[in-house]
């Protein structure tokens, strides 16, 4: 069986970023931190940052020491004003592509806009950015029929609609949504702005993962179960007509899946750790 490897996966600048801010924190205070949420979506790695003093935690309740961090992935603006309030020390970890985000989405309804966010709405990225939206974005889920939905607010001549995009979404559902939005809204609203917040790492990992999956007889996708990007590139690969197999530990590593003849690619999430990603590509080319 050949193994062949995705030109772009794994690790994105922010999650290594993230990873080294919290780390460095806890090494250089020798003391813990305590992280409101998974610092990165991906549990090896959650327990690799416990091992260096760095827990996570569900809310500030659940705080047993002084310093607390804000993930990859962002909070809204009260979450910080609360740590301070509390009397905690702030680690903030919030990957920069988000802040743009947090930026954007402020700026829109400063300018009067109704602010749209494409994504997931339970995913902590999601729910930040909304808060930084004052709290009022309307979130549109992915799986929402964009020819169905009906906007939260009236749509009058002087509505002004600002669009913005988790961090992690598919770039060509994206386009899509973006597209029949257009459609049935232009002629009836005075402006429709779309900001394409999508980052850059996750269209290099989209492209490569789909380019991939088209020159190859399946594909492993690795990644947390938890995480946002690691699910994109899985129903990317599926969408491109190939089995995939998404899998977060090498134990779900499954050899009957494949026969020796194949050629198999390997894609993994913007969270998941080299160090995995090698283990898998090692059992695969072994078997
Ligand atoms: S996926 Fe994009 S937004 Fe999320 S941490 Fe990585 S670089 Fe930042």
């Amino acid at each position: 069986m050949r193994v062949r490897r995705a030109t772009t996966l794994g690790f994105c600048g922010g999650v290594r970023r993230a990873i080294k801010i919290v780390s460095a924190e806890a090494s250089k205070r020798g003391e813990p931190i305590y992280s409101l949420g998974q610092t990165v979506h991906n549990p090896q790695v959650v327990k690799q940052l416990a091992e260096k003093g760095v827990y996570e935690v569900g809310s500030l309740e659940a705080v047993q020491g002084r310093v607390v961090s804000i993930t990859a992935h962002g909070a809204a603006p009260w979450v910080a004003e609360e740590v301070k309030a509390q009397g905690f020390e702030l680690v903030d970890a919030t990957c920069p592509l988000v802040t743009d985000v947090h930026s954007a989405v402020a700026n829109l309804k400063d300018d009067g806009f109704k602010v749209i966010v494409y994504g997931d709405p339970g995913h902590t990225e999601v729910k930040g950015i909304v808060g930084w939206a004052a709290g009022e974005a309307v979130v549109v889920s992915p799986d929402q029929d964009p020819q169905q939905w009906e906007p939260p607010f009236p749509i009058k001549t002087n509505t002004k609609i600002g669009i913005v995009s988790q961090t992690t979404q598919d770039v060509q559902s994206f386009s899509q949504f973006v597209a029949t939005l257009s459609a049935r809204f232009v002629g009836r609203i005075r402006e429709l702005r779309v900001l394409n917040t999508i980052c850059q790492p996750t269209v290099l990992r989209q492209e490569a993962a789909l380019k991939l999956a088209g020159e190859v007889d399946a594909m492993v996708v690795i990644g947390g179960r938890r995480s946002a990007n690691t699910r994109r590139l899985w129903e990317l690969c599926l969408a491109a007509g190939k089995p995939a197999y998404w899998i977060e530990t090498l134990e779900e590593l499954d050899p009957g899946w494949f026969t020796p003849d194949q050629v198999v690619g390997v894609t993994a999430g913007a969270s998941t750790p080299d160090w995995l990603i090698d283990q898998v590509i090692e059992r695969l080319e072994a078997l």
